[in-house]
Protein backbone atom coordinates (compact mmCIF):
# COMPACT_ATOMS: atom_id res chain seq x y z
CA UNK A 1 0.00 0.00 0.00
CA UNK A 2 2.69 2.38 1.06
CA UNK A 3 4.48 1.01 -1.76
CA UNK A 4 1.39 2.01 -3.97
CA UNK A 5 1.00 5.30 -3.04
CA UNK A 6 5.05 6.16 -3.43
CA UNK A 7 4.59 5.24 -6.85
CA UNK A 8 1.12 6.91 -7.48
CA UNK A 9 2.89 9.89 -6.03
CA UNK A 10 5.86 9.15 -8.08
CA UNK A 11 3.57 8.86 -11.46
CA UNK A 12 1.79 12.24 -10.58
CA UNK A 13 4.88 13.96 -10.54
CA UNK A 14 6.02 12.91 -13.25
CA UNK A 15 3.00 13.51 -15.57
CA UNK A 16 2.98 16.69 -13.86
CA UNK A 17 6.74 17.25 -15.46
CA UNK A 18 5.55 16.37 -18.54
CA UNK A 19 3.27 18.52 -19.00
CA UNK A 20 5.42 21.48 -18.22
CA UNK A 21 7.61 20.39 -20.26
CA UNK A 22 5.61 19.35 -23.57
CA UNK A 23 3.92 22.74 -22.66
CA UNK A 24 7.31 24.67 -22.72
CA UNK A 25 8.56 22.46 -25.80
CA UNK A 26 5.57 23.77 -27.57
CA UNK A 27 5.58 27.17 -26.72
CA UNK A 28 9.60 27.12 -27.97
CA UNK A 29 8.88 26.17 -31.04
CA UNK A 30 5.87 28.32 -31.39
CA UNK A 31 8.05 31.09 -30.75
CA UNK A 32 10.59 30.47 -31.99
CA UNK A 33 9.20 29.44 -35.02
CA UNK A 34 7.55 32.29 -35.53
CA UNK A 35 8.86 35.21 -37.30
CA UNK A 36 10.28 38.35 -35.06
CA UNK A 37 10.97 40.51 -37.77
CA UNK A 38 11.27 44.09 -37.65
CA UNK A 39 7.85 45.52 -38.72
CA UNK A 40 5.32 47.70 -37.69
CA UNK A 41 4.56 44.66 -35.34
CA UNK A 42 4.49 45.45 -32.10
CA UNK A 43 3.51 42.63 -30.24
CA UNK A 44 7.38 41.30 -31.52
CA UNK A 45 7.04 38.02 -29.53
CA UNK A 46 9.99 37.58 -26.99
CA UNK A 47 13.33 36.51 -27.90
CA UNK A 48 14.22 32.46 -27.55
CA UNK A 49 16.52 30.30 -28.66
CA UNK A 50 15.36 28.55 -32.00
CA UNK A 51 17.89 26.03 -31.70
CA UNK A 52 15.08 24.13 -29.85
CA UNK A 53 15.10 20.59 -31.89
CA UNK A 54 11.43 18.86 -30.85
CA UNK A 55 9.52 16.87 -33.29
CA UNK A 56 6.11 18.53 -32.97
CA UNK A 57 3.25 19.76 -34.71
CA UNK A 58 4.02 22.04 -37.35
CA UNK A 59 2.62 25.42 -36.19
CA UNK A 60 -0.35 27.19 -38.76
CA UNK A 61 1.51 29.61 -39.47
CA UNK A 62 3.29 29.80 -42.62
CA UNK A 63 7.24 30.65 -42.20
CA UNK A 64 8.29 33.39 -44.76
CA UNK A 65 11.76 31.89 -45.83
CA UNK A 66 12.61 35.72 -46.79
CA UNK A 67 11.82 37.17 -42.91
CA UNK A 68 15.16 37.44 -40.94
CA UNK A 69 14.77 35.68 -37.84
CA UNK A 70 16.33 36.60 -34.47
CA UNK A 71 17.44 34.40 -31.32
CA UNK A 72 19.58 36.12 -28.47
CA UNK A 73 23.46 35.99 -27.99
CA UNK A 74 25.32 36.17 -24.67
CA UNK A 75 28.25 38.75 -25.86
CA UNK A 76 30.73 39.55 -22.95
CA UNK A 77 29.86 43.25 -21.69
CA UNK A 78 33.32 44.72 -21.97
CA UNK A 79 33.17 43.66 -25.89
CA UNK A 80 31.08 46.90 -26.19
CA UNK A 81 34.82 48.33 -26.16
CA UNK A 82 35.58 46.70 -29.08
CA UNK A 83 34.85 46.78 -33.17
CA UNK A 84 34.71 49.32 -35.67
CA UNK A 85 32.23 51.74 -34.27
CA UNK A 86 33.88 52.33 -31.02
CA UNK A 87 33.86 56.29 -30.51
CA UNK A 88 36.68 57.59 -29.07
CA UNK A 89 36.94 61.31 -28.08
CA UNK A 90 38.08 63.82 -25.56
CA UNK A 91 35.60 62.22 -23.39
CA UNK A 92 35.54 58.89 -24.42
CA UNK A 93 38.84 56.84 -23.90
CA UNK A 94 39.94 53.96 -25.88
CA UNK A 95 40.98 50.88 -24.17
CA UNK A 96 41.38 47.53 -25.35
CA UNK A 97 44.93 46.55 -26.54
CA UNK A 98 44.19 44.07 -28.89
CA UNK A 99 44.11 45.17 -31.89
CA UNK A 100 45.70 43.38 -34.60
CA UNK A 101 48.51 45.66 -36.13
CA UNK A 102 50.35 45.21 -39.57
CA UNK A 103 53.03 47.22 -41.37
CA UNK A 104 51.13 49.20 -43.95
CA UNK A 105 54.22 49.26 -46.25
CA UNK A 106 54.87 45.42 -46.03
CA UNK A 107 51.01 44.83 -46.58
CA UNK A 108 51.60 47.16 -49.74
CA UNK A 109 54.44 45.32 -51.42
CA UNK A 110 52.84 42.00 -50.34
CA UNK A 111 49.32 42.95 -52.36
CA UNK A 112 51.55 44.45 -54.90
CA UNK A 113 50.00 48.00 -54.45
CA UNK A 114 51.28 51.47 -55.51
CA UNK A 115 49.04 53.59 -55.48
CA UNK A 116 50.18 54.93 -52.75
CA UNK A 117 52.48 54.78 -49.71
CA UNK A 118 52.94 54.86 -45.95
CA UNK A 119 56.17 57.54 -44.36
CA UNK A 120 58.15 54.45 -43.25
CA UNK A 121 58.25 50.65 -42.50
CA UNK A 122 57.28 51.00 -38.86
CA UNK A 123 53.87 52.57 -39.74
CA UNK A 124 51.43 50.36 -38.63
CA UNK A 125 47.34 49.99 -38.97
CA UNK A 126 44.29 47.40 -38.16
CA UNK A 127 45.27 44.89 -40.38
CA UNK A 128 41.05 44.70 -41.67
CA UNK A 129 41.64 48.29 -43.00
CA UNK A 130 44.86 47.20 -45.06
CA UNK A 131 42.15 46.40 -47.85
CA UNK A 132 40.00 48.88 -47.77
CA UNK A 133 42.09 51.50 -47.82
CA UNK A 134 44.13 50.15 -50.58
CA UNK A 135 40.57 49.63 -52.55
CA UNK A 136 40.00 53.59 -52.04
CA UNK A 137 43.43 54.99 -52.91
CA UNK A 138 43.85 52.26 -56.27
CA UNK A 139 40.43 53.57 -57.60
CA UNK A 140 41.52 57.20 -56.64
CA UNK A 141 44.36 56.41 -58.59
CA UNK A 142 42.23 55.43 -61.44
CA UNK A 143 39.99 57.73 -61.71
CA UNK A 144 42.89 60.78 -61.53
CA UNK A 145 45.81 59.03 -62.38
CA UNK A 146 47.50 60.69 -58.81
CA UNK A 147 49.75 58.36 -56.61
CA UNK A 148 51.32 60.79 -54.41
CA UNK A 149 49.06 60.20 -51.09
CA UNK A 150 51.43 58.81 -48.07
CA UNK A 151 49.92 57.69 -45.19
CA UNK A 152 51.63 60.12 -42.21
CA UNK A 153 50.41 58.27 -39.30
CA UNK A 154 48.28 55.31 -38.41
CA UNK A 155 48.52 53.52 -34.86
CA UNK A 156 50.06 55.13 -32.18
CA UNK A 157 50.60 53.56 -28.74
CA UNK A 158 50.06 55.06 -25.43
CA UNK A 159 53.34 55.95 -25.45
CA UNK A 160 53.88 57.80 -28.71
CA UNK A 161 50.88 59.52 -27.74
CA UNK A 162 52.06 60.96 -24.40
CA UNK A 163 55.17 61.89 -26.20
CA UNK A 164 53.18 64.06 -28.90
CA UNK A 165 51.30 65.42 -26.29
CA UNK A 166 53.93 66.08 -24.04
CA UNK A 167 56.00 67.88 -27.15
CA UNK A 168 52.84 70.07 -28.13
CA UNK A 169 52.96 71.32 -24.20
CA UNK A 170 56.55 72.14 -24.73
CA UNK A 171 55.94 73.95 -28.21
CA UNK A 172 52.65 76.00 -26.69
CA UNK A 173 53.98 76.69 -23.20
CA UNK A 174 50.20 75.70 -22.19
CA UNK A 175 49.11 73.34 -19.79
CA UNK A 176 46.70 71.51 -22.03
CA UNK A 177 47.31 70.74 -26.09
CA UNK A 178 44.91 71.96 -28.00
CA UNK A 179 46.11 70.24 -30.95
CA UNK A 180 46.71 66.75 -29.75
CA UNK A 181 43.83 64.55 -28.14
CA UNK A 182 45.12 63.34 -24.31
CA UNK A 183 46.83 60.09 -24.10
CA UNK A 184 43.97 57.32 -23.89
CA UNK A 185 41.78 59.74 -26.14
CA UNK A 186 42.69 59.39 -29.19
CA UNK A 187 41.12 57.66 -32.22
CA UNK A 188 45.38 56.78 -33.67
CA UNK A 189 45.54 54.61 -30.88
CA UNK A 190 42.84 52.64 -31.97
CA UNK A 191 44.47 51.67 -35.45
CA UNK A 192 41.39 52.34 -37.22
CA UNK A 193 42.93 56.09 -38.42
CA UNK A 194 44.64 57.24 -40.43
CA UNK A 195 46.39 61.07 -41.72
CA UNK A 196 46.81 61.11 -45.44
CA UNK A 197 49.62 64.00 -46.67
CA UNK A 198 50.58 63.94 -50.21
CA UNK A 199 54.46 63.60 -51.33
CA UNK A 200 53.86 66.38 -53.41
CA UNK A 201 53.25 69.40 -50.88
CA UNK A 202 53.39 67.05 -47.48
CA UNK A 203 50.46 69.64 -46.30
CA UNK A 204 47.07 67.87 -47.38
CA UNK A 205 44.20 69.86 -47.56
CA UNK A 206 41.43 67.89 -49.51
CA UNK A 207 41.25 69.68 -52.62
CA UNK A 208 40.60 69.42 -56.34
CA UNK A 209 40.87 66.31 -57.06
CA UNK A 210 41.46 64.87 -53.78
CA UNK A 211 37.93 66.51 -53.46
CA UNK A 212 37.25 62.85 -54.72
CA UNK A 213 38.18 61.18 -51.61
CA UNK A 214 35.39 62.63 -49.09
CA UNK A 215 33.38 61.78 -52.02
CA UNK A 216 33.85 58.12 -52.53
CA UNK A 217 35.90 57.05 -48.66
CA UNK A 218 32.25 55.81 -47.81
CA UNK A 219 32.23 53.45 -50.22
CA UNK A 220 35.17 51.52 -48.84
CA UNK A 221 34.25 52.45 -44.64
CA UNK A 222 36.06 55.51 -44.14
CA UNK A 223 34.77 58.72 -43.13
CA UNK A 224 36.22 61.89 -42.83
CA UNK A 225 36.06 61.95 -39.20
CA UNK A 226 36.92 66.07 -37.80
CA UNK A 227 34.76 67.66 -40.47
CA UNK A 228 34.62 71.88 -40.90
CA UNK A 229 31.38 72.16 -39.52
CA UNK A 230 30.90 69.69 -36.58
CA UNK A 231 34.02 71.47 -34.81
CA UNK A 232 31.38 72.51 -31.90
CA UNK A 233 30.07 68.67 -31.59
CA UNK A 234 33.82 66.93 -32.24
CA UNK A 235 35.80 69.35 -30.07
CA UNK A 236 38.94 68.95 -32.76
CA UNK A 237 39.71 71.71 -35.03
CA UNK A 238 38.82 70.46 -38.73
CA UNK A 239 41.30 67.53 -40.28
CA UNK A 240 40.97 67.41 -43.97
CA UNK A 241 43.49 64.51 -43.46
CA UNK A 242 42.53 62.44 -41.01
CA UNK A 243 40.01 59.32 -41.79
CA UNK A 244 38.60 56.63 -39.58
CA UNK A 245 37.57 53.85 -40.62
CA UNK A 246 33.77 52.44 -39.16
CA UNK A 247 32.61 50.45 -42.00
CA UNK A 248 30.54 50.85 -45.59
CA UNK A 249 26.67 51.01 -44.11
CA UNK A 250 27.97 53.33 -41.19
CA UNK A 251 30.18 55.34 -43.48
CA UNK A 252 27.41 55.87 -45.97
CA UNK A 253 24.55 56.63 -43.84
CA UNK A 254 26.85 59.64 -42.19
CA UNK A 255 28.07 60.49 -45.22
CA UNK A 256 24.61 61.06 -46.72
CA UNK A 257 22.84 62.29 -43.79
CA UNK A 258 25.91 64.92 -42.80
CA UNK A 259 26.25 63.34 -39.05
CA UNK A 260 29.93 63.27 -38.04
CA UNK A 261 30.54 59.99 -35.43
CA UNK A 262 29.44 61.51 -32.31
CA UNK A 263 26.19 62.60 -33.79
CA UNK A 264 25.71 59.02 -35.35
CA UNK A 265 26.25 56.90 -32.11
CA UNK A 266 23.55 59.16 -30.58
CA UNK A 267 21.05 59.07 -33.59
CA UNK A 268 21.45 55.31 -33.08
CA UNK A 269 20.00 54.90 -29.57
CA UNK A 270 16.97 55.23 -30.46
CA UNK A 271 16.80 52.61 -32.84
CA UNK A 272 16.32 49.62 -30.47
CA UNK A 273 16.17 45.83 -31.49
CA UNK A 274 12.42 46.22 -30.11
CA UNK A 275 11.57 49.67 -31.91
CA UNK A 276 12.09 50.60 -35.03
CA UNK A 277 15.80 49.26 -36.65
CA UNK A 278 17.55 51.91 -38.83
CA UNK A 279 16.63 50.81 -42.56
CA UNK A 280 18.40 51.73 -44.92
CA UNK A 281 19.76 51.40 -48.83
CA UNK A 282 23.29 52.84 -49.49
CA UNK A 283 23.92 53.76 -53.06
CA UNK A 284 25.20 50.29 -54.19
CA UNK A 285 21.79 49.03 -53.34
CA UNK A 286 22.90 47.29 -51.01
CA UNK A 287 20.20 47.18 -47.87
CA UNK A 288 20.69 47.22 -43.94
CA UNK A 289 18.97 46.75 -40.68
CA UNK A 290 20.87 48.05 -37.83
CA UNK A 291 20.01 48.88 -34.02
CA UNK A 292 21.24 49.30 -30.67
CA UNK A 293 21.58 47.25 -27.62
CA UNK A 294 22.14 48.86 -24.46
CA UNK A 295 24.92 47.08 -22.26
CA UNK A 296 24.04 44.92 -19.41
CA UNK A 297 26.81 46.85 -17.36
CA UNK A 298 26.52 44.46 -14.15
CA UNK A 299 26.59 41.51 -15.83
CA UNK A 300 29.62 39.86 -17.47
CA UNK A 301 27.48 38.95 -20.63
CA UNK A 302 24.81 41.40 -22.14
CA UNK A 303 21.76 39.29 -23.94
CA UNK A 304 22.09 40.35 -27.64
CA UNK A 305 19.38 39.66 -30.02
CA UNK A 306 20.64 38.73 -33.32
CA UNK A 307 19.34 37.30 -36.81
CA UNK A 308 19.71 33.35 -37.21
CA UNK A 309 19.38 33.68 -41.43
CA UNK A 310 20.92 36.74 -42.03
CA UNK A 311 24.64 38.04 -42.07
CA UNK A 312 25.29 40.56 -39.64
CA UNK A 313 27.99 42.59 -37.33
CA UNK A 314 28.21 43.70 -33.97
CA UNK A 315 30.48 46.37 -32.79
CA UNK A 316 30.43 48.35 -29.37
CA UNK A 317 29.95 51.87 -29.25
CA UNK A 318 32.94 52.16 -26.69
CA UNK A 319 30.53 53.58 -24.24
CA UNK A 320 26.79 52.10 -23.10
CA UNK A 321 26.34 49.64 -26.02
CA UNK A 322 26.28 47.51 -29.08
CA UNK A 323 25.42 48.17 -32.34
CA UNK A 324 24.24 45.34 -34.66
CA UNK A 325 24.18 45.66 -38.10
CA UNK A 326 22.42 43.02 -40.91
CA UNK A 327 23.06 42.76 -44.04
CA UNK A 328 19.20 43.12 -45.30
CA UNK A 329 19.99 40.67 -48.62
CA UNK A 330 21.94 38.05 -46.92
CA UNK A 331 19.49 36.11 -45.96
CA UNK A 332 20.49 32.19 -45.83
CA UNK A 333 18.03 29.48 -45.13
CA UNK A 334 16.40 29.39 -41.80
CA UNK A 335 18.38 26.66 -39.64
CA UNK A 336 16.59 23.27 -39.23
CA UNK A 337 14.38 24.26 -42.25
CA UNK A 338 16.76 22.89 -44.97
CA UNK A 339 15.00 19.89 -45.82
CA UNK A 340 11.91 21.69 -47.12
CA UNK A 341 13.99 23.18 -49.82
CA UNK A 342 13.19 22.57 -53.46
CA UNK A 343 16.20 20.27 -54.32
CA UNK A 344 14.38 17.52 -52.28
CA UNK A 345 11.30 17.86 -53.82
CA UNK A 346 13.03 17.84 -57.78
CA UNK A 347 14.48 14.27 -56.23
CA UNK A 348 11.12 12.72 -55.28
ZN1 LIG B 1 44.83 62.00 -37.26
Amino acid sequence: MKENKRSSIKSAKLFTEVCVLVTLAITAVYIGAKEIRQTEDISRAPIVDSGADIDIEEPTEVVDENKIIFEGSEIPTKDKFKGDLILVNNNTQYFTGDEELVSLNTQLRQDGVTSFTANDNSLKVRKEICTPLENLLNEFKAQKQIDDVVIISGFRTQEKQQQLYDADLVKTGLDYSELVAKPGYSEHQTGFAVDFTTSTTWDYDGLGDYEWIDENCWKYGFVLRYPENKTDITQIRYEPWHYRYVGVPHAYYMYKNGLCMEEYIEKLRSYTYEGGHLEFTDDLGVKYEIYFVKSDDGAETTFVPVPVNATYDISGNNVDGFIVTLYADQITAIPGMENTTSAESQAE
